[in-house]
């Protein structure tokens, strides 16, 4: 070895790794010329090094962009920010911004100034009917503050050994969506969609356990309180030989959104035992019964079917408005992505300067209305009366296109004909 360290007997050196010194007869496979070789074992270590070191690097530019964040934004900032992707919802917003920002604050000023005293996790319970914007706030809060964010469905959550996904799975999906850094995941924002659905489903105990319910109810409590949680990173079932992760859920923002359907009922039922005694005809005289939602108080959600502790971990109650015409007709043209300048820019790109005639909008709205698509419908409209000219476009040499009345009209007719089927 010692001779092979010097050269060999014609003089010439024999290439060595330059950083563990091995040569070829070591067992050392080398890369590069005979001056500057490295053996691919030492390549190899230098790259798990390297992965394994990354990510605390990019944890403290995490931490220092959540800082960032935190000192650009205030609660009506927030609200402003809400304002480019979501059109109303005021009351939402408003809601939200708060809760967003106290979020913040407990993250980022847990260390000295807190002290003993603790600032209590707020999240958030939205009650609104489907296609009113509940995901699309939570999801534009995420983006704007660069944290993990993940939806969850809460229709596949099963209790546990029953088909269906454990809800530690909802953690999985906030895991991914941090690459895996587990703590970047625990100060993400979880939205969880369709909470009404896990309401429970009668009174009378029966005798088939109620697992996507209550039992989906009594799981989900672990997760909301702020404990630490052993989550299967791939998702689906838990089985015994995997591998966890720990994920503390303590300052995991959690965001429940649902529509409740009928609970106006029991708004109205409580509203009205509420109402007797001094003052009765002036305070039924405000209630404005069009939108019951607006006076929601936790006891409706527990008549409706949430169990009393998942309610009290859900402190924050709002709830969003039916969009009516004139919101609708915004959400086409005024969000910063609305569906209009999705479609001018995509014409752009082929060189077309595209017109829509402004009662177009207006039809479009009413198709809508009429056949109660709601938000969402307003796509597949758009879309029903555009296919035609985004089929020929690129192919023509035009260098405008107006979409008439009449031209949506006949689009239309092909494609609400279709619905009535
Ligand atoms: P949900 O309340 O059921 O969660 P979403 O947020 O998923 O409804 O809304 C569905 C779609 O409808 C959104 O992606 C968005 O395009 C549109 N939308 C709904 N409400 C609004 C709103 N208030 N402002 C802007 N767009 C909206």
């Amino acid at each position: 070895m010692a001779e092979s360290r010097k050269g060999n007997t014609t003089g010439k050196k024999t290439p060595r790794c330059i950083i563990c010194g091995r040569t070829e007869k070591d067992g050392a496979l080398l890369i590069g010329r005979e001056e500057g070789c490295i053996c691919t074992d030492c390549v190899e270590n230098i790259h798990s090094y390297l992965s394994e070191n990354q990510p605390s690097a990019s944890r403290s530019n995490f931490a220092a962009q959540v800082k960032e964040d935190f000192k650009l934004l205030s609660p009506q900032q927030i609200h402003k920010y809400l304002d480019q992707y979501v059109i109303g919802q005021d009351e939402a917003k408003k809601f939200l911004s708060v809760a967003v920002y106290n979020h913040y604050k407990r993250i980022l000023h847990k260390s000295s100034e807190t002290q003993d005293l603790e600032i209590e996790k707020s999240n958030v319970l939205m009650v609104g009917p489907t296609g009113t914007g509940k995901t699309l706030l939570a999801r534009s809060i995420a983006k704007m503050l660069h944290l993990p964010f993940a939806i969850v469905d809460a229709t596949v959550l099963t209790e546990a050994g029953y088909v269906g996904e454990d809800v530690e799975s909802i953690l999985t999906r906030l895991l991914q969506d941090a690459d895996y850094n587990v703590e970047k995941a625990e100060m993400g924002i979880v939205f969880i969609d369709e909470i009404d659905k896990i309401a429970r489903k009668s009174d009378n105990p029966s005798i088939t356990r109620d697992v996507s319910g209550e039992g989906v109810q009594q799981a989900m409590l672990k997760i909301l309180e702020g404990n630490i949680v052993n989550v299967p990173p791939q998702g689906g079932r838990k089985h015994p030989e995997q591998k966890m992760i720990a994920v503390n859920t303590q300052n995991i923002l959690f965001i429940c959104g649902g529509a409740f359907e009928g609970i106006d009922k029991k708004i109205a039922q409580r509203l009205n035992t509420k109402v007797v005694g001094y003052g009765v005809q002036e305070r039924a005289k405000d209630i404005d019964k069009k939108e019951l939602l607006r006076y929601i108080a936790p006891q409706d959600l527990r008549s409706y079917g949430l169990i009393p502790e998942l309610i009290g971990r859900l402190p924050v109650i709002t709830y969003l408005h039916p969009l009516d015409k004139t919101a609708l007709r915004d959400i086409l043209t005024n969000p910063k992505n609305a569906l209009v300048k999705q479609y001018k820019l995509m014409f752009k790109l082929d060189g077309i300067d595209l017109e829509i005639e402004d009662q177009v909008l207006d039809l479009i709205v009413d198709t809508a209305v009429k056949y109660n698509l709601g938000a969402r419908g307003l796509r597949s409209i758009c879309e029903a009366i555009m296919v035609d000219a985004m089929y020929e476009a690129p192919s023509s040499r035009k260098k405008n296109f107006t979409v008439t009345v009449k031209y949506a009209e006949e689009k239309l007719a092909a494609f609400t004909g279709s619905m009535l089927i």
